[in-house]
């Protein structure tokens, strides 16, 4: 399996490489040439495989360059940190599929793909007899499940960007917390935003990239997609009655990273009716969907913050196979975009998009006034990004197709916005018990790349 960029002007490359490039070096994003279609005896095949299972049938098709042994014990050592033996386990509740993706480490869907993306790393810098630099952005979630996939590895130092103040405290000391002293987190006076735009400089700097052997870890980087792609799989196995009943997926989505990987799953032969695609406020993605309008507008803070995003890096994956896989469009609409401010789509191409999409925004008041009622109605506690889902869901599906919610985050992560909802504080899983009495290390500095490059050339030395 080869890898190209949505602008089309690299060399392929095999995997391993597509790992360790991280963002293109065009400034597009990696792609698999092709995607390998799954064929219903294929799929019933796998109904039964265990998570880790099918996690090896699923991304040994685009990892080829890894020998199976290795790559099975990449993937048992990623997955016995979570603390469930389905890993990403499914429930029923008040009618709705909830796919519980918050069993790892830092209680949120992220570890899935970081856990694995650690592991890698590190096989494959050991291979290489190499060292890495990760430097990733995050609005909370991203950030502590990327130090835990790589705390104490040897070869790996992690420089972490998060919004000063806007993630959640729990967010934070989930960061701040590990002081493994290969661990290095920047609160950026600034919006998350800007801390990914400074991460994109820094990689687009390709003789600093080059020179501090950067990495990435947000979800710009195509192992994180592909790990991702494994619980749609799953859900699917676990809710579908017979092999080739349509389910509907709704995804609480900000960086268009996890629904993505939906969207991957649906290529490979999955049968999705629909991709829900349920946003907070920061609804330039809702608005693209209905009403093909992909202007940037200015990010407003929400009780759902990892989703308070309006540039999804992703998206241009989405929009390579949109535009027919023309690398020469998708360059002109990026390269044009932060000076126009928007993205131009034929009606066709809309049309298009809403055979493949549902889309729906969740205002703050909705998404408490859902934790609520589900709460009463079912005993269950949804944490905000998963209630935005829960919300969108409940508005757009109600034909009777089985809806899979993903569960993005353990409500304890968000206790504030449940408590609003509910009046009582959800009850704390193990690993947050006493966190605010850790000690804690971090640095705060300006939204300014220059003393950021600075403070990263200082530390990894
Ligand atoms: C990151 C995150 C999201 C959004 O996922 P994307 O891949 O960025 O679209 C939703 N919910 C939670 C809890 C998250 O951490």
């Amino acid at each position: 399996m080869r890898y190209i960029s949505t602008r089309g002007t690299i060399q392929p490359i095999r995997f391993k490489d597509a790992v360790m490039m991280g963002l293109a070096t065009d400034g597009g994003l990696l792609l698999p040439e092709t995607i390998p279609a799954i064929d219903r005896d294929t799929l019933a095949a796998w109904k039964t495989l265990p998570f880790q299972e099918l996690a090896f049938r699923i991304i040994s098709r685009y990892a080829d360059d890894i020998p199976a042994d290795d790559l099975r014990s990449l993937i048992e050592r990623s997955y016995a940190t979570f603390d469930h033996p389905d890993v990403t386990p499914v429930v029923e509740r008040g009618g709705l599929h909830i796919l519980e993706l918050f069993h790892g480490p830092t209680l949120a869907f992220k570890d899935v793909a970081l856990q694995f993306l650690g592991n890698l790393f590190e096989y494959l810098l050991q291979e290489r007899n190499e060292r890495m630099n990760i430097v990733g952005a995050t609005s909370g979630d991203t950030g502590s499940a990327a130090i835990y996939g790589v705390r104490g590895k040897e070869n790996i130092n992690i420089f972490i960007l998060h919004p000063h103040g806007k993630t959640s405290p729990v967010q934070a000391l989930q960061m701040t917390t590990v002081l493994d002293p290969n661990v290095h987190n920047i609160a950026v006076r600034g919006t998350f935003d800007d801390c990914q735009n400074i991460v994109k400089s820094l990689f687009n700097d390709l003789p600093f990239k080059e020179r501090y052997a950067l990495g990435a870890v947000n979800s710009i980087n195509w192992a994180r997609v592909l790990a991702q792609v494994v619980y749609y799989f799953l859900s699917y196995f676990r809710v579908a009655k017979t092999i080739g009943d349509e389910v509907v997926f709704s995804v609480p989505t900000g960086n268009f990273g996890d629904i993505f990987a939906g969207y991957v799953a649906k290529r490979m032969g999955l049968p999705i009716a629909r991709l829900l695609l349920a946003t907070n406020e920061n609804n330039i993605l809702a608005r693209f969907i209905n009403d093909g309008d992909y202007s940037l507008s200015a990010v407003v803070p929400t009780v759902s913050p990892s989703m308070d995003i309006q540039l999804a890096s992703n998206f241009e994956r989405y929009v390579y196979y949109l535009f027919g896989e023309d690398p020469a469009r998708v360059r002109e609409a990026f390269a044009t975009l932060p000076a126009r401010g928007r993205i131009v789509f034929s009606d066709a191409e809309m049309e298009h998009v809403r055979t493949e999409f549902l889309a729906c925004s969740v205002n703050q008041q909705e998404t408490v006034d859902t934790i609520a009622s589900f709460n009463r109605e079912t005993g269950y506690l949804l944490d905000p990004h998963t209630a935005v889902g829960v919300r969108a869901a409940r508005q757009l599906v109600t034909d009777g197709t089985p809806v899979i919610c993903l569960a993005t985050a353990h409500p304890a992560k968000f206790a504030d916005a449940v408590v609003r909802a509910v009046g009582f504080e959800p009850p704390r899983p193990p690993s947050l018990m006493g966190i605010e009495d850790l000690p804690s290390r971090c640095e705060v500095l300006d939204a300014r790349i220059e003393q950021i490059r600075t403070f990263i050339e200082e530390k990894a030395r």
